[in-house]
């Protein structure tokens, strides 16, 4: 029998974060066996800070709001704040796990270290521990913020780190601070050194657009799903004249000038960073053209002597277990980010998408689970779609030019993605939240 073709057994997710929780309702809900398992010792993916190698710091809030953020059928508590503290999103996905039965069946502890495709069609995990299993499915939900992306900083000589080691602004007192990279994790703890390092510095390769939190009092995720559905070129020129009115020129503030239309980067939502470049607690710096010893000279010329850079660079998008299964490091080859090249292999949270991730994670579970379903029960309908798999290409991007960068390889428009999967589920007969 070829890899991946056995019958209808046992499903293997890895990792019980918000993607492997959505994968474990929905096999859950389609009555079909899996085994869960989970390095850490408790679930909550990156949200528990007390996860070695988890980017999470003692700032860290959601960005998308509570309102657009939670699962279908158990949203987030009223009480919630609109953007809850890391600590709430992680007691709100031990809730979720609770509510549907899925926390005892995680086995935590247990690392994946190798998956290989067997003979007899099925998957063979190996673990940390050397014990093997063997599955017909293996879902990856083993997230993409674990492989920090370290970039070299020549000649420089002081204490330089990822952020990923960072935790609390403590870390910053007395100290002169570069924070290297404007994604919504640099701004935050640029946003943190401003308040309690003795001087604080941010340095970005180019400019960007910075959405507040709030518009009219909503938060700005609700406040644009309420409005008018409008073509993206359109929503483009009437966000960015709303946004030139409420931040002014950033450029008054040392920033550059965006170099790309807004929505063709990641989305910063962040309105701190302004204040504190407007009170003067951090100098916006451009790209880092060369360092000695302890001074650091920017590509326009300026300088910056500091003691402590951290490096906001993002996190490589690794599948260390089974990386040759799932193709590009930084963008795993999978149709709808889900179903991968071999049957029975899928994927879930692998994606980089401008609104909250969850939604897309849920349909996606249920994606996955009516697709392993049909296999046993309407071969012929899994026969289909495993030949859609191979032949379709949809364009996800929205209309959406995003700019040339690996963070933005396989970026998905959310819009685009979910009309595209709710159309795909609907022509295979799927129910999906
Ligand atoms: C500061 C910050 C703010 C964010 N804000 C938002 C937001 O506002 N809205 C939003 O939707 N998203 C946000 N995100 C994105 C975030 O990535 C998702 O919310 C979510 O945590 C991703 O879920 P996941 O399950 O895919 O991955 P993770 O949460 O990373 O979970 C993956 C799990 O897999 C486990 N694992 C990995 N490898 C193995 C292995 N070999 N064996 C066993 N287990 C393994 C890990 O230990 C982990 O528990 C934010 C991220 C950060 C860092």
């Amino acid at each position: 029998m070829a890899p991946g073709t056995a019958p209808t057994g046992d499903t293997l997710i890895v990792g019980a974060g918000p993607a492997g929780l959505a994968a474990a309702r929905a096999l859950r809900e389609h009555d079909l066996p899996y085994t869960h398992v989970e390095r850490h010792e408790a679930i909550g993916g990156l949200w528990d800070i007390d996860n070695p190698g988890s980017p999470m710091y003692d700032s860290a809030h959601f960005i998308s709001s509570k309102t657009l953020s939670g699962f279908t059928g158990f949203p987030m508590p009223d009480e919630y704040p609109d953007y809850p503290h890391h600590r709430q999103i992680l007691a709100y996905l031990r809730a979720f796990a609770d509510h549907y039965g899925l926390t005892e069946a995680v086995r935590t502890g247990t690392t994946v270290e190798r998956i290989v495709p067997t003979q007899d069609g099925t998957y063979e995990a190996t673990y940390a521990d050397g014990t093997t299993s063997t599955h017909t499915n293996v879902i990856a939900a083993s997230g993409v913020q674990w492989s920090p992306n370290v970039v070299d900083i020549p000649g420089y000589d002081g204490e330089i780190r990822h952020s990923v080691t960072y935790r609390s602004p403590d870390e910053f007192k007395g100290r002169r601070v570069l924070v290297v990279g404007a994604g919504n994790s640099g701004c935050d703890i640029a946003c943190d050194a401003a308040r309690s390092a003795d001087h604080a510095a941010i340095s970005m390769r180019r400019g960007y657009w910075f959405i507040p939190k709030h518009i009219f009092g909503m938060p700005v995720d609700v406040f644009a799903e309420n409005g008018p559905s409008m073509p993206m070129a359109v929503e483009q020129a009437v966000f960015g004249r709303l946004l030139r009115v409420i931040n002014g020129d950033v450029t008054r503030l040392g920033l550059q000038a965006p170099d790309h239309k807004l929505f063709e980067t990641h989305p910063i939502l962040n309105d701190q960073l302004l204040h504190h470049l407007g009170h003067g607690d951090i100098t916006a710096r451009p790209g880092i053209a060369s360092a000695s010893g302890t001074e650091v000279t920017f590509t326009d010329g300026t300088t910056e002597d500091v003691d402590l850079i951290l490096l906001a660079t993002g996190y490589r998008h690794t599948i260390p277990f089974a990386q040759d299964l799932y193709g590009d490091e930084q963008h795993p080859e999978l149709y709808l980010t889900a179903f991968g090249a071999m049957p029975g292999l899928f994927g879930l949270g692998l994606v980089e998408t401008n609104s909250g991730a969850y939604g897309l994670m849920e349909k996606l579970g249920a994606m996955v689970a009516s697709h392993i379903w049909d296999r046993e029960h309407r071969p012929e309908q899994w026969e289909r779609f495993e030949r859609h798999i191979a032949q379709d290409k949809p364009d996800l991007s929205g209309g959406l030019n995003m700019v040339d960068s690996p963070r933005h390889k396989g970026y998905v428009d959310s819009h685009a993605m979910v009309k595209y999967l709710d159309y795909v589920a609907k022509r295979m007969g799927w129910d999906i939240p």
